[in-house]
């Protein structure tokens, strides 16, 4: 039997989508252990033991979180040492490429980043698919040296009945030398939301270079979101004209949201932009040019100015309420 570990984290003590779908894919590759940071519930275990995971590898070095990424990459290490995992899968995200690249270092092995699906192919070799050019293109690779490394952007499937026994193992990690010198100090968000987190959220609205301004940003997007109880996602336009922070971008530098709806609000529809947002169910445009690209990717297409449009929809929507 293969064995598959995924490292996984819980955001606000619940697991993401993302995370998941990650040990859904894993279960259906092989043995899945899970290698937590630090202690969740019963009830988070349980979730994981019903999407297939029988192993859980707990950190018990509380100083993980005190030397960076270095530290969870010294803790996969230790685990692909005891276990020889035939793959380890982390979710995509900044920090777990970092920590990817730090294991497949560290073991000699090779990383794949950005990947959409995996299967065993005849040979028994771990082929991956990425999409590329905005889902224009695939490239079908896999790893010749070492552990298979891989960051995903999985999909959720749903819970399908995989229940298995899950045993909790202990480790403790020896955090190497280079790792201890680096130390990570914990400040205070100064930025805090109400809003559903992007990456999470069942309806996103999309703000591009359209929206013209603060003040409509304010009025249509900030008011559709709040009208439609929505996450806010942006252009590189719209971070670049400072309308809101760069935390929200969307697209081949920023996030990957996969929203039951997406509203496009002045979104040309760049390659850059549609590779973070391509995977939504429906999208609705909102573009003054009947010749956006985003307009003819989307599901409903609106030719109008948003400053005028939005506005309406908003009053619309909060009078049903
Ligand atoms: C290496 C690289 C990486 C990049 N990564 C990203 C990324 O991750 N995410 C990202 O978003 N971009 C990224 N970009 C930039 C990307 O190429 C585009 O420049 C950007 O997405 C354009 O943003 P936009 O659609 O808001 O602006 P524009 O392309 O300028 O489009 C604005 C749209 O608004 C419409 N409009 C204007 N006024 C109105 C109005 N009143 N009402 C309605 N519609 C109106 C216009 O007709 C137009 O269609 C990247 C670029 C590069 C080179």
């Amino acid at each position: 039997m293969r064995n598959i570990l995924v490292l996984a984290e819980p955001t606000e003590l619940a697991w993401s989508k993302a995370t998941l779908g990650l040990v859904s894919l894993a279960s259906g590759l092989g043995d899945v252990s899970v290698a937590l940071c630090s202690v969740v519930s019963d009830e988070l275990l349980e979730e994981l033991a019903q999407r297939g995971a029988s192993a859980i590898y707990l950190n018990t070095n509380e100083k993980i979180y005190n030397h960076g990424n270095s530290a969870k990459a010294d803790f996969l290490i230790e685990l692909i040492t005891s276990h020889e995992p035939d793959a380890v899968l982390l979710e995509t995200s900044v920090d777990n490429k970092e920590i990817a690249g730090r294991v497949a270092v560290l073991s000699n092995s090779g990383v794949l980043t950005d990947i959409s699906a995996l299967e065993f192919d005849q040979s028994e070799k771990l082929i991956a698919r990425q999409e590329i050019f905005g889902g224009f293109s695939t490239v079908i690779s896999s790893v010749s040296t070492g552990v298979t490394i891989v960051t995903v952007h999985p999909s959720d499937p749903g819970v399908e009945s995989k229940q298995k026994d899950l045993k909790v193992v202990e480790v403790f990690t020896n955090f190497a030398d280079s790792t201890k010198a680096l130390t990570v100090k914990m400040g205070p968000r100064t930025e805090t939301s109400s809003r559903p987190k992007l990456t999470e959220a069942k309806i996103v609205i999309g703000a591009g270079r359209g929206v013209g301004n603060q003040e409509n940003f304010k009025n249509s997007v900030e008011g559709l979101a709040d009208a439609l109880g929505a996450a806010i996602g942006a252009t590189q336009a719209v971070i670049d004209l400072q309308l809101c922070p760069s935390d929200l971008l969307v697209g081949q530098s920023g996030a990957t949201v996969s929203p039951d709806l997406y509203f496009a609000l002045g979104i040309s529809g760049a390659i850059h932009h549609l590779a973070g947002m391509q995977s939504a169910r429906c999208v609705v445009a909102i573009d003054i040019d009947e010749n956006a690209p985003m307009l003819h990717n989307a599901d409903l297409g609106i030719v109008g100015d948003v400053g005028e449009i939005v506005p309406k929809l908003i009053e619309v929507l909060n009078n049903r309420k």
